[in-house]
């Protein structure tokens, strides 16, 4: 046996952390974009594998006998390409995610929306002042059109541009605590927040600071997962699938 985890999560690494007390052999992988990542128990190896061939090829070459793609649940193209090298190689893939924030009781009063550019648009509408949480990679749909905006936003790691003059830029990386939050939101007089499903509680506190202040909340909706992949949302279920 040798499970392949695709991670760069705190699930992904509970996961690897079990598993190598169980001592079964385990190796992540990261994608290395984040400077200093936290890194999981067992072996890790970091960088892409050069899409689904590249992924299927590594798969046979390295023993892999189980594929456990806990990435984030955005990170919808290492998911895809998972799914498919798995297929190719014979592999299993199981998905692993954290559950979604529908479920939370507020849920009902946010604003829903299917892309970062629905989620501009109904955050206009609802403040001048919004707080972007929706990570760097989704910029390019705010940058352009909200250069005069006063914008505050938080990225895990530097823009790799220099950003409006008008935009603060937070730098930093959960997990957060609700004061925390309150007191990020009341400095810079946040009117708006937009986030996506990310779910967890490492970057829930912002959801409850929301609430607390009357803040509106715009809301990207997760990706689908591939048809027929086997999702589960919890690490017993994730371990399952390994050890049965
Ligand atoms: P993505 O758009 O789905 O993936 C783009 C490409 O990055 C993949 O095709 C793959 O390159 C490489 N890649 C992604 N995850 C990888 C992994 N775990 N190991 C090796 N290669 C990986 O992914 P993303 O949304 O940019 O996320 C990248 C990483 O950051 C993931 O590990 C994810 O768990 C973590 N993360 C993402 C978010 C988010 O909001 N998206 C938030 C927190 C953490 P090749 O095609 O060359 O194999």
């Amino acid at each position: 046996m040798r499970v392949l985890i695709l991670g760069g999560t705190a699930e992904a690494r509970g996961l690897a952390a079990a598993l190598v007390d169980l001592g079964v052999p385990v190796i992540s992988t990261l994608a290395g974009r984040v400077q200093n990542p936290r890194l999981p128990a067992g072996e890790v190896r970091i960088g892409g594998f050069g899409g689904s061939k590249g992924l299927a090829a590594f798969l046979q070459t390295d023993g892999i006998t189980h594929v456990i793609d806990a990435t984030h649940p955005f990170a919808q193209t290492m998911t895809r390409h998972g799914a498919d090298a798995s297929d190719a190689a014979g592999v299993p893939f199981v998905r692993y995610a954290r559950p979604g924030w529908r479920a939370r009781p507020d849920s009902a009063s946010w604003t829903w929306v299917r892309s970062y550019d629905e989620a501009r648009t109904a955050a206009q509408e609802l403040g001048s002042q919004p707080f972007l949480t929706t990570g760097r990679q989704t910029l390019p749909h705010f940058l352009e059109p909200w250069a005069s905006r006063s914008v505050l936003v938080r990225v895990v790691e530097p823009l790799s541009s220099t950003p409006p003059t008008a935009w603060r830029v937070l730098l930093d990386r959960g997990p957060y605590s609700v004061d925390g939050e309150l007191a990020v939101m009341r400095q810079h007089e946040v009117d708006v927040l937009l986030t996506k499903d990310s779910g967890g509680s490492y970057t829930s506190a912002k959801l409850d600071a929301a609430a607390s202040l009357g803040v509106p909340v715009v809301v990207v909706g997760r990706p689908e997962a591939p048809a027929g992949v086997l999702e589960v949302p919890t690490l017993h279920e994730a371990l399952s699938a390994v050890v049965g």
